[in-house]
Formats: structure tokens, C-alpha cells, sequence
């Protein structure tokens, strides 16, 4: 890495940090990047769509040549939901790998779309790995793509998309990969990863404000998706078509939005990129995690499969413990915390995106340790039933 260290800005005004998975806590110079207007048909603001979309395109490294962005307005689900419509065709069908919320999502879509798809449920958040994805494509001829979810950011897993995609394409299927909450932090490079479509938002790891999506899919995949959409609006081939044609997004862009997500990508790449992005929130998760167990919290999850984009913790047994309370006292101290997404046990999340740094994450521990001594809660230790449950993962 040759980037210098990161210089992270305070917070603006004293607003509290986001330790959420976006939208999160964006710079100074992205909230500033929106103060001023845009007309988006004009020449200024088709250049900075370009200038998005090429920078969005490089950092997938070797083999980007063979790719396209297509930005897509709407939340990160919108995106999602076109890359569906546009990449399954009307007579596909779709594996859905599941271990949380997101993945669930993605099935939700397809069901919606009337796509025909299988669902493979881990549950709250055990891993699908390769040999089920091989055994289940083995079974079903009929299945021509993989939905497979990066980091599943109900959880904070990060599932292994390697060892999946090399499942599917050894069966000769596609894969779509659904990267919100990791690409701009951990690579997705073609060259290591096949895939033929992945999305991403403008309010995740990239750290701008929330309005837009995109879709990064090879350029023969964008050919081959004429008329598949049911949707006029989600339709990424539409979209790409008349962007390539006109440079224009075919209706209104979120302009503030795409001023702010450039600037962003500015401060991406002056970090060093997708490496140096990664490594400082890795730093974060790991001064975050190791000071959250020094108090006694224990993470859901074991080290090999913790992401460093945003980590569960088991609620405390303790009685004297209640998450709103835990809540509304962290938010005192200046930070907004996450509530869990498990279905079995109480637990909470803690994101380590965004404008902060690990000087910023010893602060949470320090604000987390206050937290509980206001509350009387002794000890941090999950119940046992939050053990057992975490036993099921080394089975
Ligand atoms: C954030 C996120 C989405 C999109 O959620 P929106 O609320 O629609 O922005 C989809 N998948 C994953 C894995 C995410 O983290």
C-alpha cells in the first residue's frame, strides 16, 4: 500500500458516528460536494457520470475491459432487483444461497418476478459452501444461475464466493453476486472471481450518501439482457443502452447524490484503494472486536468467518441488560449502533464502515464499558443458549 495513513474528520457538528452499514458516516467533503446543483442533461454532469463510472469499473483490476457499470437510481434493493430482471432470462432459474435477511431478499425479488428459483436457507448464518452449491446444481440441470450474497451484512459473515463460484462455473452456470456491503473493501477481482454481475450502492464501503446503485456486468451479459427486464425502470440494459448512447441516465439522476459519491471516490482511491479501504476497516473491526471481548461480549461469529464490514455480538445474560436501554446510552456517548437480525438469540451489531478510524473504534469500547456500568451489568457474557447456538458453526 502507498497510500499515508487516512486523516479522518470528526464528526460534523458533533453528529453522532454510524456504526451501521450505511448509510454511514460520510466526510466532510461528500456532504460539501452537495451544495451545489446540477442540470443532468448538461455536459459538466455527463462527464461525472463517466468519470463514476470508469473509476467504478477500475477497481475491479485485471479483466475490468471486459465489464460495464450501469448506475441505477433507488436504494441498493432496486439494484439488486434489476440485476435479477435483467440477467435471469423469463425461462431461467435461479439458486438463491441464503444465511440471512439479504439473501432472503434476493429470493423475495425473484418470487416477484416470477423467475423460477430453489432456495438454499443456512439459516441465520451458516456459510453455503461450494460442495452443497455442487451437489444441489448437479441435481437440477434446469438451474442456469447462482445468486450468492458477499458479505451477508444481517450477521456480518462473509461467505466464501470463491469456492462458489468455482462450484458454478465447474457446472457450467452463472453466477450474480450481490456486493453491497463489501465491494470498494474486499476485492471482487474477475481475475481471481468468476462472475458475469455483481451490485454495489453508493452509501456502503465507497461512503457516500444513500440514492443510487449500480450494476457491474459484462458487456456480453448487458448485450444478452435485451428484453428480459419486466420492469421499464429497472431494466439495466435500457439503462446502459441509452447511457452509452447519450450519457445521460434515461431518467432523473440523483445529481447530489452522484456530486457527493465522486468525491467519494476520490478519497477511495487517495486511501489506496479497495486495499487500503480494507485495511482500515479491518483495523477497526479487529481494535473493536478484541476491546469488545476484553469486556466480556462474545461475537457470533469465529475469526475466520468475521467480515471486517460490521460484526454481531450476543446480548449480555445479564439481567440488568436491555438492548434499548444499551441504545439510547451509546447514542449519549455519540454512537449509533445496530440492532441484531438473528432469529434465535438477542444480539446487537457494531459496523466498522464509514468515516472512522481505530482511534474512533477504542472510543466505542470505552463508551460500551461506561455503558454497562450505568446499566449494573456485571458481566458482558452471552446466555449459554448463544454458545450453543455458536457451537453449530464448528460442527
Ligand atoms: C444494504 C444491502 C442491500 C440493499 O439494501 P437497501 O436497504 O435497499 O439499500 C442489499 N444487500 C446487502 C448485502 C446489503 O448490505
Amino acid at each position: 500500500m502507498t497510500a499515508s495513513a487516512p486523516q479522518i474528520d470528526p464528526p460534523f457538528l458533533g453528529e453522532p458516528y454510524l456504526l451501521t452499514p450505511g448509510p454511514l458516516t460520510t466526510s466532510y467533503e461528500v456532504k460539501q460536494a452537495m451544495l451545489r446543483d446540477w442540470g443532468s442533461w448538461d455536459d459538466d454532469f455527463r462527464a461525472m457520470t463517466r468519470d463514476m463510472r470508469s473509476r467504478l469499473l477500475a477497481l475491479l483490476g485485471e479483466g475490468a475491459g471486459a465489464f460495464d457499470c450501469v448506475p441505477m437510481q433507488g436504494s441498493g434493493s432496486f439494484a439488486v432487483e434489476a440485476m435479477l430482471a435483467s440477467f435471469v432470462p423469463r425461462d431461467g432459474k435461479a439458486l438463491v444461497l441464503a444465511n440471512g435477511a439479504y439473501g432472503l431478499r434476493s429470493a423475495q425479488t425473484l418470487q416477484y418476478l416470477g423467475r423460477d428459483y430453489q432456495l438454499l436457507d443456512k439459516g441465520d448464518y451458516l456459510p453455503p459452501r461450494g460442495d452443497e452449491v455442487a451437489a444441489i446444481l448437479a441435481n437440477d440441470p434446469s438451474i442456469s444461475h447462482v445468486v450468492a450474497i458477499h458479505c451477508e451484512t444481517s450477521s456480518g459473515i462473509l461467505n466464501p464466493v470463491e469456492e462458489i463460484s468455482e462450484a458454478v462455473y465447474s457446472a457450467g452456470r452463472k453466477l450474480l453476486i450481490d456486493s453491497m456491503s463489501a465491494f470498494g473493501a474486499i476485492e471482487l477481482q474477475p481475475s481471481q472471481i468468476r462472475y458475469e454481475a455483481m451490485v454495489s450502492s453508493a452509501n456502503k464501503c465507497i461512503e457516500g450518501v444513500p440514492g443510487f446503485g449500480f450494476v457491474i456486468a459484462r458487456k456480453e451479459e448487458l448485450e444478452a439482457a435485451k428484453g428480459n427486464s419486466h420492469s421499464l425502470s429497472l431494466d439495466v440494459h435500457a439503462q446502459w443502452a441509452h447511457m452509452e448512447k447519450t450519457g445521460q441516465w434515461r431518467f432523473t439522476p440523483p445529481t447530489h447524490v452522484v456530486a457527493a459519491f465522486l468525491e467519494a471516490l476520490k478519497a477511495h482511491e487517495a486511501e489506496g484503494g479497495v486495499e487500503g479501504r480494507g485495511g482500515r476497516y479491518t483495523r477497526n473491526r479487529d481494535v473493536m472486536v478484541a476491546g469488545m471481548r476484553d469486556l466480556g461480549f462474545e461475537t457470533l461469529l469465529q475469526n475466520r468467518w468475521l467480515s471486517p464490514i460490521i460484526v454481531t455480538f450476543f446480548c449480555p445474560a445479564d439481567a440488568n441488560f436491555v438492548f434499548d436501554r444499551f441504545y439510547d446510552l451509546m447514542k449519549e456517548k455519540g454512537f449509533i449502533i445496530y440492532p441484531g437480525k438473528l432469529t434465535v438469540v438477542d444480539s446487537f451489531r457494531v459496523g466498522c464502515i464509514g468515516q472512522m478510524d481505530e482511534h474512533v473504534m477504542r472510543q466505542v469500547v470505552s463508551a460500551a464499558k461506561e455503558t454497562l456500568a450505568e446499566m449494573g451489568v456485571a458481566s458482558a457474557a452471552p446466555p449459554a443458549a448463544a454458545l450453543e447456538e455458536r457451537a453449530k458453526l464448528a460442527a
